[in-house]
């Protein structure tokens, strides 16, 4: 009989690859499994990473996958050891309609959590029964047994269903049930209510249909830095936890008035802080990566003013490894779902700065049900965030100068504990993997 060999597809874009090479490396350390990752790429070698995603994006990466179905079967056929178990990724379920190809079982992997799994199953739904654009309603719209999804939630791609993203969501949430089960990176002790209403409520499960494994978090772990890098020499100079670290992800970049207003934030909160500066998208000129070009977006004189508090990096961030670090109090994200997991799992609270994407969604999720984080007032991909409030929040997370400060922190170190916790042998998440293996014959 063969060896267990499960075969990863992952989608166009950093952003589908980097989770797919996690959960290709979980699988393996864990289950002691050959894995193999197949790698869809758009083809455009000449683009950056962000670039990629965006042009993936505008075409339409679940019809580009759509049309890579023939390739990626004969990829399949063409594998000397055939893939017992085969995951795509939340682009990639038309894959799911491969056959002929030896692979006994298909599931689905979201590297996102399990609210976001409801809405996107449960999306075909809402699609039939709400009128006009999500963003009128006034009411948020009711997910059976989670919680209700508002305007201020919305995923980016539900904005306007006239959108080839829109249709494609919806095609994506009736082709998940389709599979034969479904992996999330969230774990039990996170997200119990919507789990459970994922596999109970008797609305959401007729939509849901097949078994979901929570097998998060699932993130990066540190990677030892032969070099001594200059950021993390100089978070060693710094007090134990009084650092807030900015960083909006790969893509996230300000209005150039934004940026201002962060900056002139930071400097008026008095705090350390470390800041990964993309150029803003209002500037043109320069690559995002020119020193100068980015500085010149600053207030006049802030780098000299908040020397040896503050540091500005343009380059690529070693976040988990900045994380980790002692000196970090709080983090300035834009909530995209990997920061945060990275975040929870160090026990770093959060000023949740949502962009695009489900991030408002997490925002939400972060701020109302687990309590480790704060928010801006408005959305700021809708308002320009004014100085004193980015000072105020900083401080909130940083200082904890106030009881919900110290509730914040109280909390994010418990959810840390919780997160080792699921990951132990036979914590919640482990057992999870372990299942669903045996489901799929991977291990007996
Ligand atoms: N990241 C990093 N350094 C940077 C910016 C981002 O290491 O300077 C990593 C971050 O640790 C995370 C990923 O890039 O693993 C970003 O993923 P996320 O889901 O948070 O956001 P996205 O970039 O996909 O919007």
């Amino acid at each position: 009989m063969d060896q267990p060999h499960a075969l990863v597809v992952a989608s166009p874009g950093l952003g589908h690859l980097i989770p797919a090479l996690e959960l290709g490396n979980r699988l393996s350390s864990v289950l002691n499994i050959n894995v193999t990752i197949l790698a869809i790429t758009s083809g455009s070698s000449s683009l950056t990473e962000t670039e990629m995603i965006h042009a993936a994006a505008a075409r339409g990466t679940l019809t580009m996958m759509r049309a890579m179905t023939p390739a990626v079967r004969d990829a399949v056929k063409s594998m000397k050891q055939k893939p017992t178990v085969m995951i795509v990724d939340f682009f990639g379920t038309a894959l799911l309609s491969i056959t002929d190809v030896g692979v006994t079982a298909k599931y689905v992997n979201i590297p996102s959590h399990a609210w976001f799994l409801a809405l996107i199953v449960y999306l075909p739904v809402l699609d039939k029964v709400v009128e006009g654009e999500y963003v009128d309603i006034k009411e948020p719209m009711k997910i059976p047994g989670c919680k209700p999804v508002g305007p201020k939630e919305l995923l980016d791609t539900m904005l306007d269903r006239s959108d080839q993203q829109y249709r494609e969501c919806v095609q994506s949430g009736l082709e998940i049930p389709m599979s034969d089960g479904v992996l999330v990176n969230t774990w039990e002790e996170l997200q119990g209510k919507t789990l459970a209403a994922l596999r109970e409520d008797m609305d959401l499960n007729r939509v849901m249909k097949v078994p979901v494994y929570p097998i998060g978090p699932i993130v990066r772990s540190n990677v030892l830095i032969e070099k001594r890098n200059s950021i993390l020499e100089w978070l060693d100079k710094q007090g134990e936890r009084s650092v807030v670290y900015v960083c909006l992800g790969s893509g996230g970049t300000l209005s150039l008035e934004q940026t201002m207003e962060l900056a002139w934030g930071l400097e008026l909160s008095g705090q350390s802080f470390l800041w990964v500066l993309r150029r803003p998208v209002s500037y043109l000129g320069g690559s995002s990566k020119d020193d100068d070009q980015v500085s010149a977006c600053l207030p006049e004189g802030f780098l000299d003013r908040t020397r040896g508090v503050g540091l500005v990096v343009t380059e690529w961030a070693p976040q988990v490894e900045i994380l980790s670090h002692r000196s970090i109090g709080g983090f300035l994200s834009h909530c995209g779902w990997s920061s945060v997991l990275e975040s929870l799992t160090k026990g770093v609270p959060i000023v949740a700065w949502p962009l695009y994407a489900e991030q408002w969604m997490n925002a939400t999720m972060l701020t109302e049900e687990i309590g480790v984080a704060i928010r801006t007032s408005e959305l700021p991909s809708k308002k320009v965030i004014g100085r004193e409030e980015v000072a105020s929040l900083v401080k909130k997370i940083v200082v904890e100068e106030d009881k919900e400060g110290r509730k914040i922190k109280a909390k994010s170190a418990e959810v840390r504990v919780s997160s080792e916790r699921a990951w132990t042998h036979g914590g919640s998440s482990h057992s999870s993997l372990v299942e669903w293996a045996k489901r799929c014959r991977l291990v007996s």
